[in-house]
C-alpha cells in the first residue's frame, strides 16, 4: 500500500509540474499570439424568442495554437488576466468584433446581426483609458454606439462597487449598452439590481439547465423576468440546448435566448452561412 501511495504521489507530482510548465509555456506564447495572428473570434447568435429572428452575436475568443490546436478561453483567459496581457487581448477583440459587425452591415444587409456583444474583464473595465478606447473604436468604424454591448459579470461590479458603477455610467453615456453576464451565479441580491447601470440581464445557463428538474427555478426565473421588466431591462437566457427549454422560456415571456439549440459559437464564415439558412426557414 505504501509503495502504491508513493507511485500515486509521483504521478500527482508529475502532473503538477507538467501543468506548471504548460502554464508558463502558454503565458510566453500568448505574448506573441496576437502578432502571429493566432487569436480568432467565434460569434454565437442571440435570437429573439418571440419573432425567431437573429438579434445579435456574442464575440467569444479562441486561440488557434500551432501545436495544441484550438484552445478555449477558459484555458487561457485566466492566464492572460494574471498580467496586462488581458488588456491587449481584449482591445484586439473589441477592435475586430466592431470591424466585423460593420462589415456584416454592408455584406448581409437586413440579415446582419443588430448588435455585437463583447466580454470585458475586471482589469479592462477599471483601466483609466477604457472609455476613451471604446469611443475611439466606435469612431474608427463609424459604428452606432447602441450596437455595441459590453458584458460584465456581477462579481466584477460588486468587487469595486463605486468605481465599477462609475465606469459603466460613463460607457452608457457614450451610448454603449451594458449586459450583466452570468446573472444568478454571483452574490448580488435582486434588490441591488436597480443600482446597476445596465441594459440587459444575461441569465446564466445553470438556470436554464435546471428549469425542468427543479420546480423552484421556473418560479425564480419568472420573478427575475418580472423584475427585469419593471426595471426596463431585456433578458437573454443563456445555454438553451433543447426545444423543451425554449418552449418553457417562451411561456415565461423571456425575450431573447442563446445556446447550442440555435447555434454554437461560429467563425465568421460559418456565421454568414448560418444567417442565410436561418432566414430561409
Ligand atoms: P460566457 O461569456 O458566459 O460565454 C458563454 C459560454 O457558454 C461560451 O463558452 C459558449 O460557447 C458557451 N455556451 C453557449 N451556449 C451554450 C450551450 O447551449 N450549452 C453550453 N454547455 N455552453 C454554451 P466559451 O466560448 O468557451 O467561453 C467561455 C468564457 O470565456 C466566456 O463565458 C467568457 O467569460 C470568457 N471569454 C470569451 N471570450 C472572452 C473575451 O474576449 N474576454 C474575456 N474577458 N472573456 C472572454
Ligand atoms: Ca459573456
Ligand atoms: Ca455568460
Ligand atoms: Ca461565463
Amino acid at each position: 500500500a505504501k509503495s502504491s501511495g508513493k507511485a500515486c504521489y509521483r504521478v500527482f507530482d508529475e502532473t503538477m509540474r507538467e501543468r506548471a510548465e504548460l502554464h508558463m509555456q502558454l503565458e510566453e506564447q500568448l505574448n506573441v499570439a496576437i502578432e502571429r495572428d493566432e487569436l480568432v473570434i467565434a460569434y454565437q447568435p442571440i435570437v429573439s424568442l418571440t419573432s425567431g429572428q437573429l438579434d445579435g452575436v456574442e464575440a467569444l475568443i479562441r486561440w488557434q495554437h500551432p501545436d495544441y490546436g484550438l484552445i478555449m478561453p477558459d484555458r487561457f483567459i485566466p492566464i492572460a488576466e494574471e498580467s496586462d496581457l488581458i488588456i491587449q487581448i481584449e482591445s484586439w477583440v473589441l477592435d475586430r468584433a466592431c470591424q466585423q459587425w460593420v462589415d456584416w452591415q454592408k455584406n448581409l444587409g437586413d440579415k446582419a446581426p443588430k448588435c455585437v456583444h463583447v466580454n470585458l474583464s475586471r482589469k479592462q473595465l477599471l483601466l483609466p483609458e477604457m472609455v476613451q478606447r471604446v469611443a475611439d473604436v466606435l469612431a474608427k468604424y463609424r459604428m452606432p454606439p447602441g450596437s455595441l454591448h459590453l458584458e460584465v459579470t456581477e462579481s466584477m461590479i460588486m468587487e469595486e462597487m463605486e468605481t465599477g458603477i462609475a465606469k459603466l455610467k460613463e460607457l452608457r453615456q457614450l451610448g454603449v449598452r451594458i449586459d450583466m453576464d452570468d446573472f444568478g451565479t454571483g452574490h448580488s441580491s435582486l434588490s441591488c439590481l436597480h443600482e446597476f447601470p445596465i441594459d440587459v440581464l444575461k441569465v446564466d445557463r445553470s438556470f436554464v439547465a435546471n428549469l425542468k428538474n427543479v420546480k423552484d427555478y421556473a418560479a425564480l426565473l419568472e420573478a427575475v423576468l418580472v423584475l427585469a421588466d419593471n426595471l426596463g431591462l431585456k433578458v437573454v437566457a443563456e445555454g438553451i440546448e433543447t426545444k423543451e427549454q425554449l418552449v418553457l422560456l417562451q411561456s415565461l415571456d423571456c425575450e431573447l435566448g442563446q445556446g447550442y439549440f440555435f447555434a454554437k459559437p461560429l467563425f465568421a464564415e460559418d456565421l454568414e452561412n448560418f444567417v442565410h439558412d436561418f432566414h430561409q426557414r
